[in-house]
């Protein structure tokens, strides 16, 4: 017995997938409630969806298929895919988003639900746990859900997504835009490692910082403006060796 109510809630938007399912996408529907999530999520004029969406206390509507194409990603790319659509089951959490710079925390109810849920489908097709990812993992500079309040650190420990801790910072200055560095080469190239969609060109201009602030939104939530100071920089080759 899982407690968990899953009800089916039929939406139009969705094709057919181009690989198979390999990841999990986090999303926040950034709505005031989810009854209009819904209904967006089913909107055909809309054509967005999800595979699920979870209402704050937990119950979790089903939406689209498992093996169909939900339209949840965009413009996205991770480890090369740039169809993450087709790469991926889309999740959506009932959350009314980043009010002024600042978000609600999320329910335990809901978070439980994702653990349950997170343990289903991953156990259906063999999803690596490393392979759980927020929508600002895969669209740096143009998504920030599920948002910094989404706690990764316990999505982890239940045993789903990345997270680095308890790795003593290392004494380097502090990487912005404009650095013309040397060290911006291999900080690139470890954000391309753990996935991140990246050019590595030596300069730290606006692609780099988006990204910095995309790591630091799901890697290190206490402080994100996109520069990469001492914390960040050790925190992104701690996770590069895990990777
Ligand atoms: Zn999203």
């Amino acid at each position: 017995m899982s407690g968990f109510v899953i009800e089916r809630h039929p939406s139009p938007n969705f094709d057919n997938r181009a690989c198979t399912i390999s990841h999990i996408i986090l999303h926040y529907t950034d709505m005031a409630d989810c009854d209009l999530a819904l209904a967006r999520l089913c909107d055909a004029e809309a054509k967005v969806s999800a595979h699920y969406l979870i209402r704050r206390d937990g119950h979790i509507f089903h939406l689209v298929d498992e093996a169909a194409r939900a339209w949840h990603a965009g413009v996205s790319c991770w480890r090369g895919e740039a169809d993450m659509n087709s790469a991926s089951i889309g999740i959506e959490l009932d959350h009314n988003g980043h009010k002024d710079g600042k978000m609600d925390a999320f329910l335990e109810a809901q978070i439980s639900a994702l653990i349950w849920l997170l343990q289903e489908v991953t156990a259906r097709h063999a999803i690596a746990p490393q392979n759980i990812l927020g929508h600002s993992d895969i669209a740096p500079g143009r998504k920030i859900d599920p948002g910094e309040a989404f706690d990764w650190a316990a999505l982890h420990k239940a045993g789903f997504g990345l997270w680095v801790d308890n790795v003593k910072t290392e004494d380097v200055l502090p990487l912005a835009t404009g650095s013309e560095d040397k060290a911006v080469v291999p900080l690139q190239k470890a954000l391309a490692a753990i996935g991140y969609q990246i050019t590595v060109d030596g300069s730290y201009g606006p692609q780099t910082r988006a990204v910095i602030s995309a790591f630091q939104r799901h890697f290190r939530p206490a402080k994100i403006d996109g520069i990469a100071d001492a914390e960040t920089q050790t925190l992104v080759y701690a996770l590069c060796r895990l990777v």
